[in-house]
């Protein structure tokens, strides 16, 4: 018998009625059930959802007895029930009992019927429960009535979503959707945010599931396709994908998909069944999504990712709205929450009112991650799926510090880091009353404790921790976060900006350092097989000296009458110094000429980061005004282990003996020298590693605004004078095994220096 079927369309217009009622939840899973069961003809219609503990709860039913209500639990993957959830696909037998995954449960009565049909309820392709119907003659359900039923499906999704379950669920129990979790990923910026969940890229909530009008909602559905693909063509076309921080493959992925009658004919298929074209979207995202999300191959999870967004933008397409982040009702404290993002996107955010970020990729050394750490947000990345994890609105916490996400936390939890969050504060505090301190070790020796910067944000941070100038001001940041190159006045008006906010405190401009991770989405580079170690930094710079005159131009214009301090990043060979001074020389005089004021006082100097500058440094030094050691890059050539590459990020410790030695070298050849040294890599924020630097020479180090404090606080408890020699002796035994940390770490404990 073909069940008569109304129309899916009948149905889903009944459903808005009693979606619409003002009913409370049970009545309202009383009403959806009978009626799916006389729109499909069908004896039984049951609703099974899904508990944090993983147990899966007949919550309604029409047909079974009414007794089992809230009674009939399954495991997910027993019973038919489970193994949908399991699977998360229809499972549509015309004899369930033959089936072997068949559990009886007396309680329910079901032993009178045979057919079942039961589909998963799916929300952005998590599964949130069971949607099940049967009839006691033995039939095979019509693709259609399968298609009807998940379309149904989704209607209680929603309902599941916004919460209204819970009201019904019982005492001690907890609906799945909102089940707390705990999950890690990787710090990218310290800290710890409590707050609510802020979709970067919206889940567009779609009021209206059901439509009044197929073939209008089919028209509708055309036209946005049509205008996705002619945007996506677009953006191809002309380059403005760099915009948006998408890269060329991706928007090659997209236009595939967008392309693919596959994926439009499964929307036109919902739409047809009654759903809102928007709504036949989602649906169709959300049943691919559940399928895909079970396959491990990472290929085809990537590719997810881009259909995901793709569905968005078509999504957004229907719906009119625009892409990216809207600020007009962002909480007090947005926790914002996407795939990945860059760098100007952040910054697009009032900062006043973010609290931490959490994104799915994005590595400790990517451009978002920099801004996220100079406007001090705490953020964690690559949270494997947060994305489809959370809702909107969810409560969440960000802990920075370990890399660690608390969903939807326990009171407990969320207690634990409120007091957590006043114990910062307070250690804070402490930082704020050391600031006018002298930062002098405790035996007497002057340490200058420097900040890293790069964008304008950056400076108040230099007052706020009472920082001694800024000792690397990273200039490719402003280039990194813009949407084309910036042209000279606007470098200029920068660099006007950050010496005036320092005052009478130094400020070291690095020129450009792209090139390598730091590209520029609006600049062509060819692809190399080693970026890193490519053409970057000062090779670009003197290779294609155009762009590194003009923005020696704007240093010399923002420094004119004032002191002015100028380092080149990645220089291998004195006589690459020596070319970039030329440079510098030929623009002095340049301005001179046409009667521009220059810079009272102007050094040039180097970062030592390249392992053959430690062949050269009787050299460099007595060429330089000052050298400045990047140990990031430093290190990652020394051992030859990717600074951005996890699996061997770790692999060696900044503290062994040998790196230790190389270091050592660099300063004592510059105090030889008479040539300020410092270092201005990851290594001098950490009070352990700062200390074994002081101990090996150092008396400059450059770090980020956050590390100040606590280096601070260390050297404050530090008698130099006694670790020197010891450290020292333990140096020159050691045989190479890294023991200098713990070495470290017990000479702090015994002298009550807090690291
Ligand atoms: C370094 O390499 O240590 C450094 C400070 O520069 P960057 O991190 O910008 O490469
Ligand atoms: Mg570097």
């Amino acid at each position: 018998m073909r069940s008569s079927l109304a129309g899916p369309r009948v149905l889903l217009r009944r459903l808005r009625e009693v979606m619409a009622e003002p009913i409370d939840a049970q009545e309202r899973l009383d009403n959806i059930v009978r009626l799916i069961a006389a729109n499909v003809v069908a004896e039984v219609c049951s609703v099974y959802i899904l508990r944090a503990d993983g147990i899966l709860e007949l919550f309604a039913t029409e047909g079974l007895n009414k007794g089992a209500v809230h009674e009939t639990a399954l495991n997910v993957g027993e019973g038919l029930v489970g193994l949908i959830a399991s699977n998360a696909r229809p499972l549509n037998l015309p004899n369930a009992q033959a089936h072997p995954s068949f559990a009886y449960r007396p309680e329910t009565g079901e032993e009178h019927y045979n057919s079942f049909l039961g589909v998963p309820i799916l929300r952005a392709g998590r599964t949130l429960g069971v949607l099940v119907v049967q009839n006691k003659e033995h039939r095979t359900y019509f693709e259609d009535e399968v298609e009807a039923l998940q379309t149904t499906a989704m209607v209680i999704a929603e309902m599941v979503a916004a919460g209204e379950l819970e009201a019904i669920a019982q005492k001690g129990t907890t609906i799945d959707v909102i089940r707390p979790m705990h999950l890690t990923g990787v710090s990218l910026a310290d800290g710890i945010g409590l707050g609510h969940v802020v979709l970067h890229e919206p889940r567009v909530v779609i009021t209206n599931l059901i439509a009044e009008d197929a073939d209008s909602e089919k028209e509708r559905l055309d036209d946005a396709v049509l205008r996705l693909r002619q945007s996506l063509d677009r953006m191809l076309a002309s380059g403005e994908f760099s915009q948006h921080g998408e890269h060329r493959e991706v928007l090659e992925a997209y236009r595939m998909f967008a392309y693919d009658r596959g994926w439009v004919r499964k929307i036109e298929e919902a739409i047809r069944n009654g759903l809102t074209a928007e709504a036949a979207v989602e649906k169709v995202q959300s049943d691919t999504r559940a399928q895909m999300l079970r396959q491990t191959d990472p290929y085809l999870r990537e590719r997810l990712h881009d259909l995901d967004d793709l569905a968005h933008r078509l999504i957004r397409e229907l719906m009119g709205r625009e892409h990216g982040a809207n600020d007009s009702d962002l909480p007090k404290d947005a926790i914002i929450i996407a795939r990945n993002m860059g760098a100007a996107e952040l910054l697009d955010y009032d900062r006043d009112r973010i609290r931490g970020l959490v994104l799915e990729e994005s590595g400790p050394t990517s451009h978002v991650t920099i801004v996220a750490r100079a406007l001090g947000i705490p953020a964690v990345g690559q949270v494997e799926d947060i994305v489809s994890l959370t809702e909107a609105n969810d409560a969440i916490i960000v802990d920075g510090e370990v890399g660690q996400i608390f969903l939807r936390p326990a009171s407990d939890v969320e207690q634990a880091f409120a007091d957590k969050v006043r114990f910062r504060a307070k250690r804070q505090e402490q930082y704020r009353q050391q600031r006018e301190m002298e930062s002098r070790t405790k035996d007497g020796t002057n340490v200058k404790l420097q900040l890293n910067a790069g964008l304008l944000v950056d400076m108040p941070s230099m007052v706020d921790a009472g920082a001694d100038g800024v000792g690397l001001f990273r200039t490719e940041l402003q280039f990194m976060v813009a949407s084309s190159i910036p042209r000279m006045s606007e470098q200029q008006e920068l660099y006007s900006k950050v010496l005036d906010m320092a005052g009478d405190k130094p400020v070291t401009f690095r020129s450009l350092d792209i090139g390598g991770d730091k590209v520029l989405p609006y600049l062509r580079f060819a692809q190399e097989e080693n970026p890193a170690m490519g053409w970057r930094a000062i090779r670009f710079g003197l290779d294609r000296p155009g762009m590194l005159r003009t923005q020696i131009r704007a240093m010399l214009h923002a420094g004119a009458g004032r002191k002015l301090r100028i380092m080149f990043p990645m220089v291998a060979n004195t006589s690459e110094y020596r070319r970039a001074r030329e440079l510098v020389e030929k623009e002095l005089a340049h301005l001179k000429q046409h009667g521009h004021e220059v810079p009272a006082e102007l050094k040039l100097g180097v970062m030592i980061e390249v392992p053959a500058l430690l062949y050269q440094l009787e050299e460099i030094f007595s060429e330089v005004d000052f050298a400045s050691v990047g140990s990031n890059d430093l290190f990652q050539f020394f051992y030859a282990a990717d600074r951005g590459n996890n699996r061997v990020a770790e692999r060696f410790d900044s503290l062994a003996p040998a790196f230790l030695r190389a270091l050592k070298s660099i300063v004592e050849v510059g105090n030889r020298l008479d040539k300020p040294v410092t270092l201005c890599g990851e290594l001098a924020g950490h009070p352990l590693s700062a200390m074994a630097l002081l101990a090996i020479g150092y008396r400059r180090l450059s770090m980020s605004p956050a590390s100040i404090g606590p280096v601070k606080t260390m050297l404050l408890q530090l008698d130099l004078e006694k670790l020197r020699p010891e450290f020292s002796t333990h140096l020159q035994l050691c045989n190479g095994l890294d023991d200098v940390r713990s070495f470290l770490k017990s000479f702090a404990a015994d002298h009550n220096i807090p690291v």
